[in-house]
């Protein structure tokens, strides 16, 4: 069946000193738990040090908050998908909503970007989410689905099995206002059955569907518990160990 996964997005946090403790308290603190990944992404400049630490833990992986939308060539600053590949990353953050809006990243710029990571064979963390407006209007379900057409819909059958798919109300995201588990139930449930629209239920069972917006210690049991929810996208408390531990601690 498919996996648990638990992912810590650390943003633009941590210095050097910082992001080696934090990677080294989760090892330690964390068991290995058979069916449950964990993915931790720092920023770009930490990857090789923190892919050096994981070297020894087949159920930590690393992942990175970006890459590039070309290949290679003359992208000043950009990070190509394959250097990416080249260090040890194994999955790439993809459509967060930072991103989207700060950086202006339409769905276009998004799946050039999702075709890089497949085709250097990573896996691709793909995040959609709705407004506080268009929840408000009721628009929540037509907007997810529009990101989702415009993006991973483009995939062939075997393309999406590399692709997690993480929903982040944007109301959610930093602001202490979680999802209830019933409003992240109904959209997991309503993303998974768009997945079983065009690619079947055999791959619409297999994909894992994070949640993620201000997921912490205290509601991950209750979040998790559900049954189309199969983990956690965590911003904030990824960057406290304790935390982030105890929201690993809170799978059923
Ligand atoms: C995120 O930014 O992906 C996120 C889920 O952040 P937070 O947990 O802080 O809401």
């Amino acid at each position: 069946m498919r996996k648990k996964i638990l992912a810590g997005n650390w943003k633009m946090n941590l210095n050097n000193y910082e992001a080696n403790n934090l990677a080294k308290e989760i090892l330690v603190n964390s068991q290995k738990k058979e069916k449950i990944d964990i993915v931790l992404i720092p920023s770009y400049i930490y990857l090789s040090n923190v892919v050096s630490l994981c070297v020894n833990r087949p159920d930590i992986f690393v992942g990175s908050q970006d890459c590039s939308a070309y290949a290679s060539g003359a992208y000043t600053s950009e990070v190509s998908a394959n250097m990416l590949r080249n260090i040890g990353v194994k999955y790439v953050l993809l459509g967060h909503s930072e991103r989207r809006s700060y950086s202006f990243e339409t769905n276009e710029k998004i799946l050039q970007k999702i075709h890089q990571v497949i085709n250097n064979k990573m896996n691709v963390i793909f995040c959609c989410g709705e407004s506080i407006d268009h929840r408000n209007e009721n628009k929540h379900f037509d907007w997810i689905e529009k990101q989702i057409k415009e993006t991973i819909f483009y995939l062939s059958a075997e393309e999406i099995k590399n692709v997690i798919i993480a929903y982040e109300p944007i109301w959610a995201i930093g602001t202490g206002n979680t999802a209830t588990s019933s409003q992240a139930q109904e959209m997991h449930a309503f993303i998974r059955n768009l997945i079983k629209s065009k690619y079947g239920e055999f791959i619409a069972k297999s994909i894992s569907i994070l949640y993620g917006g201000s997921c912490n210690p205290s509601n991950a049991h209750d979040l998790f518990s559900k049954n189309d929810i199969d983990g956690g996208l965590i911003g904030g408390a990824s960057l406290k160990s304790d935390d982030f531990i105890q929201i690993l601690a809170s799978f059923k």
